[in-house]
């Protein structure tokens, strides 16, 4: 028995393992696996379909935003917003809040210009910045809502002043409720709490695409248009990664949606952080108000103990409790197939481990 508390790709629902693992063997009993149905096929048609429904549902968006299902990563993402979006005399506002926010930064400076609203990185990314203004003539603003590293997550939003709203939700999207319809591009890759990794989800609005920067020529693969105008199937897409994506929706809708998710994301991360409050020998480091509910990290100050502690969360059956590699210290991912029986079972280890060695 494993206890998973990987990152991403991370734990996936166990019907889901059950129900891909059958269509691998034979989908739907059409005597063909989902590996070798062809893609402009009424299968794939209807899994593509039904997924961008379900997403659309779930997150109640309104019929004003194209659902992609994309290659690249959310990564591709980071270029492909400014290659799109940011002419080379225009500004687009970012928030810096950690590894991937800085990545994403450092992309659209090739395009045009950036406004950097605000940074932690005096202080470890262990925060979120608050009480900027967005200058006038913004062309877009870029938010990270939930910093998979550092272990902070943002719970209000820029007042826009005019510029889109754009934000990379990867490790927090479908975790819990918000007004989706106030972003203008929200894009995740899939690998956390849509599905399989190979696929990015991209939900854009169709005023920013209006807003397409007119005199640029957009290679097709990067062009949000043509992959709108070609329905998510400009080439080949991942067959397998969007079914996996279609079967995580279908048990997120079953649960009862976000508004079920939410209280248990929330549940399992209390249970963790009280505990990390409690036991001295573990240090959470993360800004109380701006703690994330799904990567949550802390530090050992006593670094003797660090080994022990990591091999005991082994022999345990405990997976992905190491920090970034970029950041050491400690993580639990608790996303939202994550149940609180593995997040119980951490907090009896963690508190049986400073009895001790406290
Ligand atoms: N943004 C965030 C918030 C992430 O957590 C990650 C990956 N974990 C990325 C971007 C990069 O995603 P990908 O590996 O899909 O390109």
């Amino acid at each position: 028995m494993k206890y998973n508390f990987n990152s991403g790709p991370s734990i996936l629902p166990q019907t889901v393992y059950e129900q891909a693992s059958q269509a691998i063997l034979d989908y739907n009993n059409t005597g063909l696996s989902i590996l070798e149905i062809g893609h402009r096929t009424p299968i794939f048609e209807g899994i593509l379909d039904e997924a961008s429904q379900l997403a659309r549902e779930l997150m109640g968006l309104s019929n004003d935003y194209e659902i992609l299902f994309l290659h690249g990563g959310a990564t591709t993402q980071f270029l492909q917003i400014p290659y799109n979006f940011l002419g080379a005399s225009e500004t687009a506002a970012y928030l810096d809040c950690g590894t991937w926010g800085t990545k994403a930064i450092k992309e659209a400076k090739a395009f045009g210009t950036v406004h950097l609203l605000g940074t932690s990185k005096d202080k470890n990314y262990s925060y979120i910045p608050k009480g900027y203004t967005i200058p006038d003539g913004i062309k877009y603003i870029h938010i990270t809502s939930n910093n998979t590293i550092e272990g902070t997550q943002q719970n209000s939003w820029p007042e826009k002043n005019g510029a889109y709203l754009v934000a990379d939700m990867s490790s927090d999207i479908l975790s819990r409720q918000m007004d989706f319809n106030n972003f203008d591009l929200i894009y995740a890759g899939a690998q956390k709490n849509i599905g399989a990794a190979g696929v990015t989800f991209v939900a854009v609005k169709k005023d920013i695409i209006s807003a397409t920067v007119p005199d640029r020529h957009i290679p097709s693969m990067l062009d949000y248009r043509k992959h709108i105008d070609n329905g998510s199937m400009l080439n080949t897409p991942p067959v397998f990664a969007v079914y996996v994506c279609l079967l995580t929706l279908r048990w997120l809708k079953a649960l009862g949606g976000l508004q079920a998710i939410e209280p248990v994301n929330n549940q399992k991360a209390k249970l963790l952080y009280d505990t990390l409050d409690t036991l001295p020998v573990f240090t959470p480091t993360v800004a109380l108000e701006d703690r994330s509910v799904m990567n949550v990290v802390w530090i050992m100050e006593n670094k003797t103990l660090e080994d022990a502690f990591l091999a005991t969360c082994k022999e345990a059956g405990m997976v992905g409790i190491k920090g970034h590699r970029s950041v050491g210290g400690f993580r639990a991912s608790l996303y939202n197939a994550l149940p609180l029986s593995s997040v119980q079972a951490l907090t009896d280890l963690m508190t049986d481990f400073a009895k001790k060695n406290g």
